[in-house]
């Protein structure tokens, strides 16, 4: 029971990587608040969560810096403290850049990014108080390596790399540590969406010759969440079957 009394909140938790991060969380004594958008997907998921440990689920979009404080705030009323949030929540809107919308580069750009700064600026006043904080952000090999019909989500997922770097370094003395996790193909919604040629181009590089699982991904983060990566801070874990 690593994280016993720990509150963990996940945003995008209630489905694919980001549920499967909250399920590793509740199994190990933590106490779990996910982030989501669709009331539905939300309530079955707490009720699985609910097996392990308690747990809540909020209709948060963390887009919206108003609702998510407010949200962060509840939390802090109910439970007193925020000791890890993990940046989970994100979308894919691919196109070639010539074809790509303003609005498509917007929308990635803000849930992605935005919603990561948003969700950082709310809980690290409280992390900064309580001297103690995990941040982890899930950012992806595709802001490493960069992809051909990827700009948004690539300069998104690189800003993110950029972002946890210098948020460690401001929030270091505070004995907050700030890192990243770089997963390459998971099997989720996500990447089932992606056409055939492509997977299959992506599965000849992977040395490991398999797609990841999200327990893979999760697995990174519980690590850089727990007391053994108390002094890892301002790193990109890349959890990738070798791609990159
Ligand atoms: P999913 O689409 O399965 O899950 C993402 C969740 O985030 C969804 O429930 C989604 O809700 C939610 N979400 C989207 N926008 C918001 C918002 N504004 N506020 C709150 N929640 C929101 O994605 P994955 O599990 O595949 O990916 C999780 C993370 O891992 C993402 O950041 C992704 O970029 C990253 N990643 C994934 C890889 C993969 O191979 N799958 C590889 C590398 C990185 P809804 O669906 O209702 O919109």
């Amino acid at each position: 029971m690593r994280f016993k009394d720990k509150i963990a909140v996940v945003t995008g938790g209630a489905q694919g990587i980001g549920k499967e991060i909250a399920l590793q969380f509740a199994k190990e004594g933590a106490r779990v608040v996910i982030f989501d958008l669709n009331e539905q997907i939300l309530s079955a998921t707490v009720k699985e969560l609910e097996q392990y440990s308690q747990a809540l689920g909020l209709k948060v979009d963390v887009t919206n810096l108003d609702e998510t404080e407010k949200n962060i705030n509840k939390i802090i009323d109910n439970l007193g403290r925020v000791d890890i949030l993990v940046n989970n929540a994100g979308i894919t809107r691919d196109n070639l850049l010539l074809r790509l919308s303003e609005s498509d580069w917007d929308k990635v750009l803000t849930v992605n990014l935005k919603g990561a700064f948003n969700c950082c600026k709310a809980v690290s006043r409280y992390m900064v108080k309580q001297r103690y904080g995990k941040i982890i952000n899930i950012s992806s090999v595709i802001g490493i390596m960069g992809n051909a019909g990827q700009v948004n989500y690539a300069a998104s997922k690189a800003g993110l790399i950029g972002m946890t770097k210098s948020l460690a370094k401001e929030l270091g003395s505070r004995n907050i540590c700030v890192n990243a996790v770089a997963p390459g193909y998971i099997k989720t919604v996500m990447t089932e969406a992606l056409p055939e040629k492509v997977k299959e181009e992506m599965f000849k590089r992977i040395p490991l010759a398999r797609f990841g699982e999200p327990a893979d991904v999760a697995k990174g983060v519980i690590f850089l969440a727990s007391c053994d990566a108390d002094y890892i801070t301002g790193q990109v874990l890349v959890i990738d079957g070798g791609l990159v």
